[in-house]
Protein backbone atom coordinates (compact mmCIF):
# COMPACT_ATOMS: atom_id res chain seq x y z
CA UNK A 1 0.00 0.00 0.00
CA UNK A 2 2.75 2.71 1.15
CA UNK A 3 4.84 1.16 -1.87
CA UNK A 4 2.22 2.16 -4.38
CA UNK A 5 1.06 5.40 -2.84
CA UNK A 6 5.24 6.31 -3.05
CA UNK A 7 5.06 5.13 -6.78
CA UNK A 8 1.87 7.31 -7.53
CA UNK A 9 3.70 10.47 -5.78
CA UNK A 10 6.89 9.64 -7.79
CA UNK A 11 5.27 9.43 -11.21
CA UNK A 12 3.03 13.30 -9.93
CA UNK A 13 6.59 14.78 -9.55
CA UNK A 14 8.45 14.00 -12.41
CA UNK A 15 5.33 13.96 -15.01
CA UNK A 16 5.46 18.00 -13.54
CA UNK A 17 9.39 18.11 -13.44
CA UNK A 18 9.81 16.98 -16.99
CA UNK A 19 7.11 20.05 -18.58
CA UNK A 20 8.65 22.25 -16.18
CA UNK A 21 12.58 21.19 -17.95
CA UNK A 22 10.79 21.32 -21.13
CA UNK A 23 10.03 24.80 -20.80
CA UNK A 24 13.10 26.10 -19.36
CA UNK A 25 14.72 23.85 -21.85
CA UNK A 26 16.98 22.79 -18.69
CA UNK A 27 19.78 20.36 -20.00
CA UNK A 28 19.40 16.64 -19.69
CA UNK A 29 22.37 16.40 -16.49
CA UNK A 30 20.58 19.32 -14.69
CA UNK A 31 17.33 17.39 -14.95
CA UNK A 32 18.94 14.00 -13.66
CA UNK A 33 20.42 16.30 -11.24
CA UNK A 34 16.49 17.49 -9.71
CA UNK A 35 15.73 13.88 -9.98
CA UNK A 36 18.21 12.87 -7.82
CA UNK A 37 19.65 13.77 -4.05
CA UNK A 38 22.23 14.87 -1.48
CA UNK A 39 21.43 12.10 1.58
CA UNK A 40 19.50 9.31 1.68
CA UNK A 41 20.06 7.93 5.49
CA UNK A 42 18.12 5.20 7.46
CA UNK A 43 18.94 3.62 10.46
CA UNK A 44 17.45 1.49 13.54
CA UNK A 45 16.68 3.42 16.63
CA UNK A 46 16.86 1.39 19.51
CA UNK A 47 14.77 2.33 22.41
CA UNK A 48 13.81 1.32 25.66
CA UNK A 49 10.03 1.19 26.31
CA UNK A 50 8.08 1.68 29.56
CA UNK A 51 8.18 -1.69 30.52
CA UNK A 52 11.99 -1.71 30.17
CA UNK A 53 12.56 -3.85 27.05
CA UNK A 54 14.23 -2.40 24.18
CA UNK A 55 12.14 -2.08 20.73
CA UNK A 56 13.66 -0.81 17.73
CA UNK A 57 12.68 1.73 15.23
CA UNK A 58 13.19 2.60 11.63
CA UNK A 59 14.12 6.53 10.82
CA UNK A 60 14.96 7.68 7.86
CA UNK A 61 15.86 11.21 6.57
CA UNK A 62 16.26 12.74 2.97
CA UNK A 63 17.97 15.38 1.31
CA UNK A 64 17.07 16.56 -2.26
CA UNK A 65 20.04 18.26 -4.28
CA UNK A 66 20.80 21.98 -3.67
CA UNK A 67 22.49 24.47 -4.68
CA UNK A 68 23.10 26.36 -1.75
CA UNK A 69 26.03 24.82 -0.57
CA UNK A 70 26.59 27.09 2.93
CA UNK A 71 23.07 26.74 3.68
CA UNK A 72 20.74 24.22 5.55
CA UNK A 73 18.10 21.37 4.31
CA UNK A 74 14.64 21.95 5.81
CA UNK A 75 11.36 20.06 5.77
CA UNK A 76 9.42 17.92 8.44
CA UNK A 77 10.10 14.90 10.22
CA UNK A 78 6.89 12.60 10.33
CA UNK A 79 6.19 10.06 12.75
CA UNK A 80 3.67 7.76 10.71
CA UNK A 81 3.66 3.69 10.18
CA UNK A 82 4.39 4.83 6.40
CA UNK A 83 7.64 6.26 7.00
CA UNK A 84 9.99 4.97 4.62
CA UNK A 85 12.81 6.30 2.28
CA UNK A 86 10.56 5.55 -0.63
CA UNK A 87 7.65 7.51 0.43
CA UNK A 88 9.79 10.36 1.80
CA UNK A 89 11.70 11.09 -1.20
CA UNK A 90 9.03 12.90 -3.57
CA UNK A 91 8.28 14.92 -0.56
CA UNK A 92 11.80 15.91 -0.49
CA UNK A 93 11.62 17.07 -4.11
CA UNK A 94 8.34 18.70 -3.26
CA UNK A 95 10.00 21.09 -0.35
CA UNK A 96 12.98 22.31 -2.59
CA UNK A 97 10.61 23.37 -5.23
CA UNK A 98 8.61 24.78 -2.26
CA UNK A 99 11.12 27.18 -0.82
CA UNK A 100 12.12 27.53 -4.22
CA UNK A 101 9.59 29.49 -5.41
CA UNK A 102 9.31 31.83 -1.74
CA UNK A 103 13.19 32.78 -2.48
CA UNK A 104 14.63 31.11 0.50
CA UNK A 105 18.38 29.85 -0.03
CA UNK A 106 17.91 26.35 1.04
CA UNK A 107 17.37 22.71 -0.11
CA UNK A 108 14.44 20.51 0.39
CA UNK A 109 14.35 17.16 3.20
CA UNK A 110 12.15 15.09 4.54
CA UNK A 111 12.02 12.13 6.85
CA UNK A 112 11.01 10.48 10.13
CA UNK A 113 10.15 7.43 11.67
CA UNK A 114 8.05 4.65 11.57
CA UNK A 115 5.47 4.36 13.63
CA UNK A 116 2.17 5.40 15.27
CA UNK A 117 3.17 8.21 17.78
CA UNK A 118 -0.95 7.15 19.98
CA UNK A 119 0.97 3.60 20.72
CA UNK A 120 3.73 5.56 22.86
CA UNK A 121 3.70 6.76 25.97
CA UNK A 122 5.21 10.93 26.64
CA UNK A 123 7.99 9.11 27.95
CA UNK A 124 9.05 6.66 25.34
CA UNK A 125 8.34 9.81 22.47
CA UNK A 126 11.02 11.33 24.06
CA UNK A 127 13.44 8.43 24.38
CA UNK A 128 12.43 8.05 20.67
CA UNK A 129 13.36 11.46 19.76
CA UNK A 130 16.20 11.26 21.56
CA UNK A 131 17.43 8.40 19.86
CA UNK A 132 16.62 10.00 16.61
CA UNK A 133 18.88 13.17 17.52
CA UNK A 134 21.59 11.01 18.78
CA UNK A 135 22.07 8.99 15.55
CA UNK A 136 21.69 11.80 13.48
CA UNK A 137 24.15 13.94 14.96
CA UNK A 138 27.07 11.08 14.88
CA UNK A 139 26.71 11.08 11.38
CA UNK A 140 26.77 14.77 11.14
CA UNK A 141 23.50 15.25 9.37
CA UNK A 142 21.64 17.20 11.82
CA UNK A 143 22.15 21.13 12.59
CA UNK A 144 21.33 24.28 11.83
CA UNK A 145 23.78 24.91 9.04
CA UNK A 146 23.22 21.30 8.09
CA UNK A 147 18.99 20.15 8.26
CA UNK A 148 16.69 22.03 10.35
CA UNK A 149 13.37 19.65 11.04
CA UNK A 150 9.91 21.01 11.32
CA UNK A 151 6.82 19.33 12.40
CA UNK A 152 4.71 17.01 10.22
CA UNK A 153 1.80 14.38 10.84
CA UNK A 154 2.75 12.59 14.05
CA UNK A 155 5.08 15.31 15.18
CA UNK A 156 4.30 18.82 17.04
CA UNK A 157 5.81 21.68 19.11
CA UNK A 158 7.27 18.96 22.15
CA UNK A 159 9.27 16.77 19.87
CA UNK A 160 10.69 19.50 18.56
CA UNK A 161 11.40 20.87 21.18
CA UNK A 162 12.83 17.32 22.84
CA UNK A 163 15.04 17.87 19.27
CA UNK A 164 16.37 21.33 20.36
CA UNK A 165 17.28 20.56 24.05
CA UNK A 166 19.17 17.07 22.82
CA UNK A 167 20.58 18.63 20.33
CA UNK A 168 22.17 21.37 22.86
CA UNK A 169 22.72 19.06 25.36
CA UNK A 170 25.15 17.28 22.61
CA UNK A 171 27.01 20.27 21.44
CA UNK A 172 26.94 23.31 24.12
CA UNK A 173 30.26 21.72 26.09
CA UNK A 174 32.15 21.82 22.72
CA UNK A 175 30.57 25.35 20.64
CA UNK A 176 28.79 28.05 21.62
CA UNK A 177 25.10 28.10 20.20
CA UNK A 178 22.72 29.88 19.01
CA UNK A 179 21.45 25.96 19.02
CA UNK A 180 18.20 26.77 18.37
CA UNK A 181 18.33 26.84 15.09
CA UNK A 182 18.29 23.50 14.81
CA UNK A 183 14.50 22.85 14.49
CA UNK A 184 11.73 25.27 13.90
CA UNK A 185 8.25 24.74 15.02
CA UNK A 186 9.05 25.42 18.92
CA UNK A 187 6.74 26.33 20.92
CA UNK A 188 6.08 30.37 21.60
CA UNK A 189 7.39 31.51 24.52
CA UNK A 190 9.99 32.70 27.26
CA UNK A 191 12.61 30.55 26.41
CA UNK A 192 10.92 28.08 23.26
CA UNK A 193 12.22 30.40 20.39
CA UNK A 194 9.39 29.43 18.47
CA UNK A 195 7.51 32.18 16.27
CA UNK A 196 4.28 33.66 17.04
CA UNK A 197 2.32 33.04 13.86
CA UNK A 198 3.45 29.74 12.83
CA UNK A 199 -0.25 28.11 13.61
CA UNK A 200 -2.01 30.06 11.47
CA UNK A 201 0.58 30.57 8.83
CA UNK A 202 -0.11 27.89 5.99
CA UNK A 203 -4.15 28.23 6.31
CA UNK A 204 -3.98 32.21 6.48
CA UNK A 205 -1.38 31.84 3.13
CA UNK A 206 -3.70 29.50 1.46
CA UNK A 207 -6.29 32.50 1.68
CA UNK A 208 -4.09 35.17 0.62
CA UNK A 209 -2.74 33.67 -2.24
CA UNK A 210 -6.42 32.88 -3.52
CA UNK A 211 -7.09 36.57 -3.05
CA UNK A 212 -3.88 37.14 -5.23
CA UNK A 213 -4.85 35.20 -7.85
CA UNK A 214 -8.21 36.68 -8.27
CA UNK A 215 -7.17 39.71 -9.04
CA UNK A 216 -4.95 38.48 -12.02
CA UNK A 217 -6.36 40.30 -14.79
CA UNK A 218 -5.68 37.29 -17.25
CA UNK A 219 -8.29 34.86 -14.82
CA UNK A 220 -11.20 33.59 -17.34
CA UNK A 221 -13.90 34.44 -14.94
CA UNK A 222 -15.79 37.94 -14.44
CA UNK A 223 -13.65 39.12 -10.74
CA UNK A 224 -15.06 36.85 -7.94
CA UNK A 225 -15.75 39.69 -4.84
CA UNK A 226 -17.19 36.97 -2.59
CA UNK A 227 -16.53 33.27 -3.78
CA UNK A 228 -18.51 30.48 -2.00
CA UNK A 229 -16.09 28.38 -0.52
CA UNK A 230 -15.68 24.51 0.65
CA UNK A 231 -13.26 22.75 2.51
CA UNK A 232 -11.97 19.58 3.18
CA UNK A 233 -10.13 19.04 6.50
CA UNK A 234 -10.48 21.16 9.63
CA UNK A 235 -7.54 20.68 11.06
CA UNK A 236 -4.36 23.42 11.26
CA UNK A 237 -4.81 24.41 7.59
CA UNK A 238 -8.64 24.11 6.73
CA UNK A 239 -9.75 25.97 10.10
CA UNK A 240 -7.20 28.58 9.68
CA UNK A 241 -8.39 28.87 5.70
CA UNK A 242 -11.91 28.82 7.31
CA UNK A 243 -10.80 31.42 9.90
CA UNK A 244 -10.00 34.03 7.16
CA UNK A 245 -13.08 33.50 5.44
CA UNK A 246 -15.08 34.55 8.06
CA UNK A 247 -12.75 37.76 8.80
CA UNK A 248 -13.35 38.53 4.96
CA UNK A 249 -17.01 37.84 4.74
CA UNK A 250 -16.95 34.98 2.37
CA UNK A 251 -19.29 32.68 2.38
CA UNK A 252 -18.24 28.98 3.36
CA UNK A 253 -20.42 26.52 1.75
CA UNK A 254 -19.65 23.20 3.33
CA UNK A 255 -16.49 21.96 6.04
CA UNK A 256 -15.96 18.62 6.86
CA UNK A 257 -13.39 15.89 8.34
CA UNK A 258 -12.88 12.40 8.29
CA UNK A 259 -15.85 11.75 9.75
CA UNK A 260 -18.08 13.79 6.88
CA UNK A 261 -18.85 17.33 6.73
CA UNK A 262 -21.86 20.18 6.89
CA UNK A 263 -23.27 21.81 4.24
CA UNK A 264 -25.75 25.05 3.86
CA UNK A 265 -26.51 26.71 0.67
CA UNK A 266 -26.77 30.05 2.15
CA UNK A 267 -23.79 29.44 4.14
CA UNK A 268 -22.64 28.31 7.57
CA UNK A 269 -22.63 30.59 10.62
CA UNK A 270 -19.07 30.13 11.30
CA UNK A 271 -19.43 31.54 14.36
CA UNK A 272 -21.65 28.71 15.40
CA UNK A 273 -19.33 26.33 13.65
CA UNK A 274 -16.30 26.87 15.42
CA UNK A 275 -17.60 26.55 19.00
CA UNK A 276 -19.42 23.31 17.90
CA UNK A 277 -16.23 21.89 16.66
CA UNK A 278 -14.15 23.10 19.59
CA UNK A 279 -16.60 21.18 22.04
CA UNK A 280 -17.13 17.96 20.06
CA UNK A 281 -14.53 17.61 17.58
CA UNK A 282 -16.71 16.47 14.50
CA UNK A 283 -19.86 17.79 12.64
CA UNK A 284 -22.09 15.05 13.24
CA UNK A 285 -24.65 16.94 15.11
CA UNK A 286 -24.44 20.31 14.23
CA UNK A 287 -28.11 21.66 13.80
CA UNK A 288 -26.80 24.61 11.31
CA UNK A 289 -26.46 22.73 7.80
CA UNK A 290 -27.18 19.46 6.30
CA UNK A 291 -24.65 16.14 6.17
CA UNK A 292 -22.44 15.30 3.56
CA UNK A 293 -19.92 13.03 3.13
CA UNK A 294 -16.34 14.37 1.78
CA UNK A 295 -17.37 12.13 -1.63
CA UNK A 296 -19.88 14.91 -2.08
CA UNK A 297 -18.32 17.82 -0.40
CA UNK A 298 -15.24 17.66 -3.54
CA UNK A 299 -17.97 17.72 -6.41
CA UNK A 300 -20.05 20.34 -5.00
CA UNK A 301 -21.57 22.67 -7.99
CA UNK A 302 -22.48 25.46 -5.90
CA UNK A 303 -19.19 27.02 -5.22
CA UNK A 304 -16.94 29.03 -6.55
CA UNK A 305 -13.44 27.84 -4.67
CA UNK A 306 -12.71 24.24 -3.32
CA UNK A 307 -9.66 23.65 -0.87
CA UNK A 308 -8.69 20.58 -0.29
CA UNK A 309 -6.81 20.68 2.99
CA UNK A 310 -6.74 17.07 4.76
CA UNK A 311 -5.64 14.50 2.46
CA UNK A 312 -3.24 13.69 -0.83
CA UNK A 313 -4.40 12.30 -4.27
CA UNK A 314 -8.62 13.45 -2.95
CA UNK A 315 -8.87 14.76 -6.53
CA UNK A 316 -8.41 12.07 -9.30
CA UNK A 317 -9.23 10.70 -12.25
CA UNK A 318 -12.69 9.63 -11.32
CA UNK A 319 -13.63 12.60 -9.93
CA UNK A 320 -11.82 15.59 -11.76
CA UNK A 321 -15.20 15.54 -14.66
CA UNK A 322 -17.65 16.45 -12.00
CA UNK A 323 -15.99 19.05 -9.56
CA UNK A 324 -17.62 22.33 -10.18
CA UNK A 325 -15.27 24.79 -8.52
CA UNK A 326 -13.95 27.20 -11.08
CA UNK A 327 -10.86 27.55 -8.62
CA UNK A 328 -8.99 25.05 -6.55
CA UNK A 329 -6.79 26.25 -3.84
CA UNK A 330 -3.89 23.32 -2.69
CA UNK A 331 -3.76 23.78 0.98
CA UNK A 332 -2.91 20.20 1.34
CA UNK A 333 0.10 18.70 0.01
CA UNK A 334 -0.15 16.62 -3.26
CA UNK A 335 -4.11 16.75 -3.05
CA UNK A 336 -4.60 16.27 -7.08
CA UNK A 337 -3.33 13.56 -9.35
CA UNK A 338 -1.86 14.11 -12.47
CA UNK A 339 -4.38 12.93 -14.14
CA UNK A 340 -6.94 15.09 -12.32
CA UNK A 341 -4.67 18.07 -13.90
CA UNK A 342 -5.41 17.46 -16.88
CA UNK A 343 -8.89 17.28 -17.03
CA UNK A 344 -9.19 20.76 -14.58
CA UNK A 345 -6.57 22.17 -17.59
CA UNK A 346 -9.15 21.26 -20.06
CA UNK A 347 -12.21 21.96 -18.17
CA UNK A 348 -10.55 26.02 -17.76
CA UNK A 349 -10.42 25.67 -13.78
CA UNK A 350 -7.69 26.84 -12.09
CA UNK A 351 -5.72 25.56 -10.03
CA UNK A 352 -3.86 27.03 -7.43
CA UNK A 353 -0.70 24.61 -7.21
CA UNK A 354 0.23 23.64 -3.10
CA UNK A 355 3.80 24.53 -3.59
CA UNK A 356 2.71 28.15 -3.78
CA UNK A 357 -0.50 28.06 -2.39
CA UNK A 358 0.42 26.40 1.68
CA UNK A 359 4.16 27.77 1.19
CA UNK A 360 3.57 29.99 4.49
CA UNK A 361 4.02 27.41 7.42
CA UNK A 362 8.11 27.30 5.44
CA UNK A 363 7.97 30.64 4.77
CA UNK A 364 7.31 31.53 8.76
CA UNK A 365 9.25 28.46 9.49
CA UNK A 366 12.43 30.57 7.63
CA UNK A 367 11.73 33.58 9.70
CA UNK A 368 12.16 31.57 12.96
CA UNK A 369 15.24 29.62 11.89
CA UNK A 370 16.35 33.18 11.05
CA UNK A 371 15.74 34.32 13.91
CA UNK A 372 16.95 32.30 15.87
CA UNK A 373 20.35 32.42 14.06
CA UNK A 374 20.31 36.02 14.05
CA UNK A 375 20.47 36.32 10.60
CA UNK A 376 20.25 39.38 9.19
CA UNK A 377 17.80 39.35 6.48
CA UNK A 378 15.21 42.46 4.86
CA UNK A 379 12.55 39.79 4.47
CA UNK A 380 12.56 38.30 8.24
CA UNK A 381 10.46 40.75 10.43
CA UNK A 382 11.30 42.09 14.18
CA UNK A 383 7.64 42.60 15.79
CA UNK A 384 4.89 40.02 16.56
CA UNK A 385 2.37 37.66 14.84
CA UNK A 386 0.77 40.35 12.82
CA UNK A 387 4.24 41.79 11.44
CA UNK A 388 5.29 38.23 10.85
CA UNK A 389 2.14 37.34 9.27
CA UNK A 390 2.18 40.71 6.99
CA UNK A 391 6.15 39.50 6.23
CA UNK A 392 4.99 36.19 5.02
CA UNK A 393 2.03 37.78 2.67
CA UNK A 394 4.77 39.83 0.94
CA UNK A 395 6.87 37.15 0.28
CA UNK A 396 3.36 34.94 -1.06
CA UNK A 397 2.09 38.44 -3.31
CA UNK A 398 5.42 38.25 -5.00
CA UNK A 399 5.74 34.72 -5.63
CA UNK A 400 2.36 34.70 -6.73
CA UNK A 401 2.68 37.40 -8.93
CA UNK A 402 5.35 35.88 -10.47
CA UNK A 403 4.05 32.87 -11.04
CA UNK A 404 1.53 34.18 -12.47
CA UNK A 405 3.64 35.97 -15.20
CA UNK A 406 5.06 32.62 -16.04
CA UNK A 407 1.80 31.30 -16.23
CA UNK A 408 0.40 34.18 -19.05
CA UNK A 409 4.02 33.68 -20.64
CA UNK A 410 4.14 30.46 -21.61
CA UNK A 411 0.24 30.05 -21.98
CA UNK A 412 0.50 27.06 -18.82
CA UNK A 413 -1.14 26.31 -15.81
CA UNK A 414 -0.38 27.66 -12.74
CA UNK A 415 0.97 24.10 -11.72
CA UNK A 416 3.33 24.37 -14.48
CA UNK A 417 4.55 27.72 -13.99
CA UNK A 418 4.77 27.44 -10.11
CA UNK A 419 7.49 24.95 -10.96
CA UNK A 420 8.50 26.75 -13.81
CA UNK A 421 9.50 29.96 -11.58
CA UNK A 422 11.35 27.52 -9.05
CA UNK A 423 13.63 26.05 -11.11
CA UNK A 424 14.37 29.58 -13.01
CA UNK A 425 15.54 30.59 -10.11
CA UNK A 426 17.82 27.66 -9.18
CA UNK A 427 19.13 26.57 -12.16
CA UNK A 428 21.67 29.27 -13.25
CA UNK A 429 23.11 28.55 -9.16
CA UNK A 430 23.71 24.87 -10.20
CA UNK A 431 24.70 25.71 -14.03
CA UNK A 432 27.47 28.23 -11.95
CA UNK A 433 28.56 25.23 -9.75
CA UNK A 434 30.04 23.95 -13.20
CA UNK A 435 31.28 26.79 -14.45
CA UNK A 436 35.42 26.89 -14.41
P1 LIG B 1 -4.19 18.16 10.62
O1 LIG B 1 -3.81 16.81 11.09
O2 LIG B 1 -4.19 19.31 11.56
O3 LIG B 1 -5.66 18.11 9.96
C1 LIG B 1 -6.01 17.16 9.02
C2 LIG B 1 -7.51 17.26 8.77
O4 LIG B 1 -7.84 16.34 7.74
C3 LIG B 1 -8.36 16.90 9.97
O5 LIG B 1 -9.49 17.74 10.03
C4 LIG B 1 -8.80 15.47 9.68
O6 LIG B 1 -10.03 15.14 10.30
C5 LIG B 1 -8.95 15.56 8.18
N1 LIG B 1 -8.91 14.24 7.55
C6 LIG B 1 -8.11 13.19 7.86
N2 LIG B 1 -8.43 12.12 7.10
C7 LIG B 1 -9.43 12.53 6.29
C8 LIG B 1 -10.20 11.90 5.29
N3 LIG B 1 -10.02 10.61 4.98
N4 LIG B 1 -11.14 12.63 4.65
C9 LIG B 1 -11.35 13.93 4.96
N5 LIG B 1 -10.65 14.58 5.90
C10 LIG B 1 -9.72 13.90 6.56
O7 LIG B 1 -3.24 18.44 9.36
P2 LIG B 1 -2.87 19.85 8.72
O8 LIG B 1 -1.64 20.36 9.37
O9 LIG B 1 -4.08 20.69 8.64
O10 LIG B 1 -2.41 19.38 7.26
C11 LIG B 1 -3.36 19.10 6.24
C12 LIG B 1 -2.62 18.96 4.93
O11 LIG B 1 -1.89 20.17 4.66
C13 LIG B 1 -1.57 17.85 4.85
O12 LIG B 1 -1.51 17.43 3.50
C14 LIG B 1 -0.28 18.57 5.18
O13 LIG B 1 0.84 17.89 4.66
C15 LIG B 1 -0.52 19.87 4.45
N6 LIG B 1 0.29 20.99 4.92
C16 LIG B 1 0.23 21.39 6.22
C17 LIG B 1 1.00 22.47 6.63
C18 LIG B 1 0.93 23.00 8.02
O14 LIG B 1 1.56 24.03 8.30
N7 LIG B 1 0.18 22.38 8.92
C19 LIG B 1 1.84 23.14 5.71
C20 LIG B 1 1.86 22.70 4.38
C21 LIG B 1 1.08 21.63 4.00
Amino acid sequence: MARTHSVKHLDNILVRLNKAGKILNLPDWLMETLCSFKLVWQSGLEVKMDDGKLRRFEACRVWHRSPFVDQPHKGGDRWHPNVSVEVMKPHSMEMSWKIWLAGIEMGGAKGGIAVDPETLSLGEQKRLTEASVDERDERNILGPRRDVPAPDVGTNSQIMHWVRQRYAHRHRVREDGPFAGVVTGKPVGYGFDGIEGRTEATGFGVMHVLDRVMSEHWMPYPRISTPRLAVMGFGNVGSHIVQRAAQRQYPVIAVSDKNGGVYASGGLDLQQLFAYYKENRTFSDFKGGDRITNDELLVLQDIDVLFPAALEHVLTKANAARVGAKIIGEGANSPTTFEADKIFEDRGIIVIPDICANAGGVIVSFFEWARNMNVRDERVPCGEKDAVLSAMEAIMSKSTAEMCANAEKYKTSLRNAALVTALGRVAPLFVAKHTA
